[in-house]
C-alpha cells in the first residue's frame, strides 16, 4: 500500500478513536459540571467501559502496527511525520500495560477524584488517604510497564512536559529558591498593599455578568465555547469548535473568578487559534501541559493583572459593583490584584508567592518517587514544607494536602509545568515586546491584536513542535529562567519599593 493510502487509514482509525474521545470528554465535563452525584456510580461503570474499549482500539496490534509503519516511511510530508513521531512517543505510555491494569486505573482514578471531593469538603484527610496510597502504588505500578530510557519520577516529568527530567527542574526550581524565597519575605516586611476592598461582598449574580464582559473584550468566541461553574476552574478543549471554560464565583472576593476567567479563557484561546490543517490530527491533543499553561499564566498574569488591561474594562467593573468600589480607582484596583502576600491556597496565591506552592509539591512528589519520604506522613510533610517556604501552616487538610485534584487522579508531574509555564510566558512576552507594546494594544482597546501574536508565533502549531523548538521559534533562544525571575524581581521591587 503507498503512504498516502496507509495514511488514509490512519485517519479512518483516529476519526473512530476521536469519537470515543469526544463523548468521554463531554461525559467528563458533564460530570464535573451539572450530573448528580446519585448518578456517579452508574456513571463510573460505563466511563471505564468505554475507556477499556477506546484503550483496546489504541493498543490494537493492527494500530500500532499501522503507526509503525507509517513511522518507516520517508515520503511523508513534514507534518505527516511530525504527527507519527509524537503519536508513537506517546504510545509508549500504555502500549505495554495490560488492559485490566488499565481499566482497573482508570476506575481508582474516578473513585478516588470523588472521594476526594468529599474529603476536602468535610476536611478530612483520612477519608481520602487510602485513595491517595492505592494512587500512588499504582502509579508506580505503571511505571513498570514503561519501554522508556527515563527512570522514576523523570518518566512522569517527560510525559508532561516532553524534555524535561529531575536534573532540569532541580536548576529552575533551585534558582526559584535562591531569588523568589528571598524577595518573598522582603515584601512581608513591607507595608501591606490596600485590597481590603477585594473581600467585600460581591453577589455571583453581577460577578457573572462581569465575565461577560471580560470575554467579550478577550474576544472569546461563544459560538465555539461556553463557561460553567465548577468547585475548581478549568478549562476543556473538546475540538478547537468547542474549548469550554468554568469558574468558582466567591461572593466574598471579587478577584478569585476573574483571574480564573482570565486563566481558562488563555487554555481555551490556544486551542481555538490551532491551525485547521491541525485541529483534527493527534497534534491538536498532544500541547505539553507547560507550553498550556503558559498561555493561560501569560493571559493571566502578564496581561490580566496589568494597567492596561483594565483601562478599558474597570468602568465596567464599577458600573456593576457601585458600593464595593466607591472609593477605588484604576490603581488602587490594579495594585490590589498584585498584593503579594504568603497563602496557602496554590490557585488564589499571587503571582510572587505562586512558584513557592508549585516548588513545595514537586519536592513532595520527588520524594514519593525516589522512596525518600514516607508516604504515611505526606500530610504532615505539606504543612511543614509550607511553614518553611511560605511561613504559613494549614489549619486543617482542605487547607492543606486536601486542595488540590490532581493526585486524586494519579496526576504526579503536572505540578511543575505550572511554575515553568510560568517561566515560559516571561519570555514569551519579552519576544512579542520587539514587535509590539502589549499594553498599548490593550490601552487602544486592541487586544486581537496580542492574539493575532500569539496564534503567528505559537497557537497555529499545536503540538507539532517540542516546547523547547517553540521557545526557539518564538523567541530565538532556548529556554532561560532568567526572564521570569527577572520578570518578577523588577516588578515586586517596584511595586512594594524594596
Ligand atoms: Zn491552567
Amino acid at each position: 500500500m503507498n503512504s498516502q493510502e496507509l495514511w488514509k487509514k490512519y485517519e479512518e482509525k483516529m476519526f473512530i478513536q476521536s469519537a470515543y474521545r469526544l463523548v468521554l470528554g463531554t461525559t467528563s465535563f458533564d460530570a464535573e459540571t451539572i450530573a448528580p452525584h446519585k448518578g456517579d456510580a452508574y456513571r463510573n461503570e460505563r466511563v471505564a467501559y468505554l475507556e477499556g474499549e477506546l484503550f483496546s482500539l489504541q493498543t490494537d496490534p493492527e494500530f500500532l502496527a499501522l503507526v509503525e509503519e507509517l513511522s518507516r516511511r520517508d515520503d511523508l510530508s513534514f507534518q505527516q511525520k511530525r504527527i507519527i513521531k509524537w503519536q508513537l512517543t506517546d504510545m509508549e505510555r500504555f502500549r505495554y500495560v495490560p488492559k485490566d491494569i488499565f481499566v482497573e486505573y482508570a476506575r481508582l482514578s474516578m473513585e478516588s477524584s470523588q472521594t476526594w471531593k468529599k474529603a476536602k469538603e468535610a476536611k478530612d484527610y483520612s477519608m481520602f488517604k487510602p485513595y491517595l496510597l492505592k494512587t500512588i502504588e499504582m502509579s508506580k505500578k505503571l511505571l513498570e510497564y514503561r519501554h522508556s530510557d527515563l527512570k522514576g519520577y523523570d518518566i512522569l516529568l517527560d510525559d508532561f512536559e516532553p524534555g524535561m527530567t529531575i536534573e532540569k527542574y532541580d536548576a529552575f526550581f533551585d534558582l526559584i529558591k535562591k531569588e523568589i524565597v528571598p524577595l518573598v519575605a522582603a515584601v512581608v516586611k513591607k507595608e501591606k498593599i490596600d485590597d481590603r476592598f477585594v473581600y467585600l461582598n460581591y453577589p455571583a449574580e453581577q460577578q457573572r455578568k462581569l465575565t461577560e464582559k471580560i470575554l467579550d473584550y478577550m474576544h472569546y468566541d461563544r459560538d465555539a465555547g461556553v463557561v460553567a461553574e465548577t468547585e475548581h476552574p478549568f478549562s476543556d478543549a473538546l475540538s478547537k469548535y468547542d474549548s469550554r471554560v468554568t469558574t468558582h464565583y466567591y461572593e466574598n472576593n471579587l478577584m478569585s473568578s476573574i483571574f480564573s476567567i482570565i486563566h481558562e479563557t488563555g487554555h481555551a484561546t490556544y486551542n481555538a487559534q490551532i491551525r485547521d490543517d491541525i485541529a483534527e490530527t493527534y497534534c491538536f491533543d498532544n500541547i505539553s501541559s507547560g507550553m498550556h499553561e503558559s498561555q493561560s499564566r501569560l493571559m493571566e498574569n502578564y496581561l490580566g493583572r496589568t494597567r492596561g488591561f483594565w483601562v478599558n474594562l474597570f468602568d465596567d467593573v464599577k458600573e456593576l459593583f457601585p458600593k464595593q468600589l466607591e472609593n477605588v480607582d484604576l490603581e488602587g484596583f490594579v495594585r490590589a490584584a498584585n498584593a503579594s502576600f504568603p497563602s496557602l491556597i496554590r490557585t488564589e496565591a499571587d503571582e510572587l508567592t505562586y512558584p513557592l506552592h508549585i516548588l513545595i509539591r514537586y519536592e513532595l512528589e520527588k520524594a514519593i518517587f525516589d522512596g525518600s519520604v514516607d508516604v504515611e506522613k505526606l500530610d504532615q510533610l505539606w504543612a511543614d514544607k509550607y511553614e518553611e517556604y511560605l511561613g504559613v501552616r494549614p489549619a486543617n487538610d482542605a487547607e492543606g494536602i486536601l486542595q488540590d485534584v490532581h493526585w486524586s487522579g494519579g496526576s504526579f508531574g503536572y505540578f511543575p509545568t505550572y511554575a515553568l509555564g510560568s517561566g515560559y510566558a516571561a519570555q514569551f512576552m519579552h519576544a512579542m515586546a520587539e514587535d509590539l507594546d502589549p499594553e498599548k494594544c490593550m490601552e487602544d482597546n486592541e487586544f486581537p491584536k496580542i492574539k493575532d501574536w500569539l496564534r503567528e508565533h505559537i497557537h497555529q502549531y499545536g503540538g507539532l513542535y517540542s516546547p523547547a523548538e517553540i521557545m526557539v521559534m518564538a523567541t530565538g533562544e532556548p529556554f532561560d529562567p532568567h526572564y521570569y525571575v527577572e520578570y518578577l524581581k523588577n516588578k515586586y521591587s517596584k511595586l512594594y519599593e524594596l
